[in-house]
C-alpha cells in the first residue's frame, strides 16, 4: 500500500483556503532549506543566529504577521498558526523567537501602546531589524505573576524601574523589552530600550531544553524612563495575560509541528529499520503505536483549526486557548517520547530530531502557562469555582 501522510489521512487540506496553503508551503520550504540543515548543530552548541534569522523571517512577513498596519502582514490567525506549526516542526526554539517577537512584544505595543511607541518600534520589529522581549516572569513568581516585585515609581515626569525578570526569551539580544511592573495604580507595562542605563541582561546557560533559543535574566537597577515609556492602554494584569493568550494560540498549532516531525521521522525509520528479519513497521505493536499517535495528532490539528476559525471571527475565549495549549503540548510530548522508543538507541542522538523535540517540549509544557494552570482555567470554566489558591 502507498503510505499516506497524516494530513492526507485526516483530509486536513480540505479545511484550508488557498492563502493558508500558500503560507504553509512558503514557511515549510524556508524552514527546510534555511533552518533544518543547521538546527542540530545550533542545538548542540546552544546557540541561535537570531538576528540573522529575524531579518529573513521579517522579509517573509512572519513577525507580527497577524497584526494590522505598521509594516505587519495582517494575515489571519489561522495562517499565523500554520506558520508556527511549520517553524516548530523544525525546532521549538525558532517558533519561540517568532512568538515572542510577534505575539508578546509586538502585540503588547500594537494593542496597548501610544501612537508614538507604535511608530517607533513596530516597523523595525516587523522587519526583524529590531528584536523584542517580554518580561513578566520573576525568579519567585511564574505561574502567579500577581506576586511580582518589580516596581516602577514616579519621579517627577519620569518612571524609575527596579527588579529582576527571569527566563526571558531573547532577553540578552533584544533592542527593546516590554517589562511589566507594579505601580501605585496596579500593574503597568513599560517599553524599555535595552541600552537604558541600569538595564542589564545575562544569558542563562546549561539548558537541556530549547538550546537553540536565547533565554536570559533581566536586571533593572534604577532604570529611568520618560513618562511616555508606559503603555497607556494596559491596566492591571489583564494586559500581559492577553499577550500570553496570543502567544499561546501559536503554541496550539506549533507544538503539533514538533509532534508531526517526530511521527514522520519515525514512520520513515520504521519502514527501513529491520528487526527480526522484517521492517519494524510491519509489526503489530509498531502499527498500534503509530496509529494511536496519528490519531492524537490529527485530533489535535482539528482542534487547532477550529480554534483558529474561532479566533478569526473574534469569538475565541481564553479558556478555549487553554484547551488547545493543554492538549497540543501534552499530546506532542507523549508522541515525541513514544517515537523515541521506536527509534531505539538511535533515538537518543541528535542525528534524529525526536529527543531534541521532546526536550524542547518540556519548556513548551511550562511556559505560557503550565499544563496545571490550563487545567485550572478549564476547571474554573466548567465549575465556576476558582481553585488556583
Ligand atoms: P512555578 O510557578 O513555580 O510552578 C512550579 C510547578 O507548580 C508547576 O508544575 C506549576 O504548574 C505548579 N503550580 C503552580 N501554581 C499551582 C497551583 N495553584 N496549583 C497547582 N499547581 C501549581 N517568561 C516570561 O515572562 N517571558 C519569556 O519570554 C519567557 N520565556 C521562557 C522561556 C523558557 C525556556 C522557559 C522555561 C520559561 C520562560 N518563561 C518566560 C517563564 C515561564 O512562563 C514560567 O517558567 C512559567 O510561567 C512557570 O513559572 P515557574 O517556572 O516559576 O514555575
Amino acid at each position: 500500500a502507498d503510505p499516506q501522510t497524516i494530513s492526507r489521512l485526516f483530509a486536513l487540506d480540505s479545511l484550508l483556503d488557498a492563502e493558508e496553503v500558500a503560507v504553509r508551503e512558503t514557511v515549510r520550504r524556508f524552514a527546510a532549506e534555511r533552518i533544518r540543515p543547521h538546527i542540530a548543530g545550533w542545538f548542540e552548541a546552544g546557540t541561535l543566529p537570531a538576528r540573522e534569522l529575524a531579518c529573513e523571517l521579517g522579509e517573509l512577513g512572519l513577525l507580527g504577521m497577524h497584526l494590522e498596519g505598521y509594516g505587519c502582514a495582517g494575515m489571519s490567525a489561522t495562517s499565523y498558526g500554520l506558520a508556527c506549526l511549520e517553524l516548530e516542526a523544525v525546532d521549538s526554539g525558532v517558533r519561540s523567537l517568532v512568538s515572542v517577537q510577534g505575539s508578546l512584544a509586538m502585540f503588547a505595543i500594537h494593542r496597548f501602546g501610544s501612537e508614538e511607541q507604535k511608530q517607533q518600534w513596530l516597523p523595525p520589529m516587523a522587519a526583524g531589524a529590531a528584536l523584542g522581549c517580554f518580561g513578566l516572569t520573576e525568579p519567585d513568581f511564574g505561574s502567579n505573576p500577581a506576586g511580582m516585585r518589580t516596581a516602577a515609581r514616579r519621579d517627577g515626569d519620569d518612571w524609575v524601574l527596579n527588579g529582576t525578570k527571569m527566563w526571558i526569551t531573547n532577553g540578552s539580544i533584544a533592542d527593546v523589552a516590554v517589562v511589566w511592573a507594579r505601580t501605585d495604580e496596579g500593574v503597568r507595562g513599560f517599553v524599555v530600550p535595552t541600552d537604558s542605563p541600569g538595564f542589564s541582561a545575562s544569558e542563562i546557560r546549561n539548558k537541556l531544553s530549547l538550546r537553540a533559543s536565547v533565554t536570559a535574566e533581566l536586571v533593572l537597577d534604577d532604570v529611568r524612563l520618560p513618562g511616555s515609556a508606559m503603555l497607556p492602554q494596559a491596566r492591571g494584569l489583564s494586559g500581559p495575560l492577553s499577550c500570553l493568550d496570543e502567544a499561546r494560540f501559536g503554541i496550539v498549532f506549533g507544538a503539533l509541528g514538533a509532534a508531526r516531525d517526530c511521527l514522520e521521522t519515525t514512520i520513515d525509520y520504521a519502514r527501513t529499520r529491520e528487526v527480526f528479519d522484517r521492517p519494524l513497521a510491519a509489526f503489530q505493536l509498531t502499527q498500534a503505536k503509530l496509529a494511536d499517535m496519528a490519531l492524537e495528532l490529527g485530533k489535535g490539528q482539528l482542534l487547532a483549526l477550529h480554534l483558529g476559525r474561532q479566533k478569526d471571527t473574534g469569538a475565541l475565549r481564553p479558556e478555549q486557548v487553554s484547551l488547545g495549549k493543554l492538549n497540543s503540548v501534552r499530546e506532542a510530548i507523549a508522541i515525541a517520547r513514544e517515537c523515541r522508543t521506536l527509534l531505539g538507541a538511535n533515538g537518543i542522538t541528535l542525528e534524529y530530531p525526536v529527543l531534541r523535540h521532546a526536550n524542547n517540549l518540556e519548556s513548551v509544557l511550562t511556559y505560557e502557562g503550565t499544563s496545571e494552570m490550563h487545567q485550572l482555567v478549564i476547571g474554573q470554566a466548567l465549575t465556576g469555582e476558582t481553585a488556583f489558591r
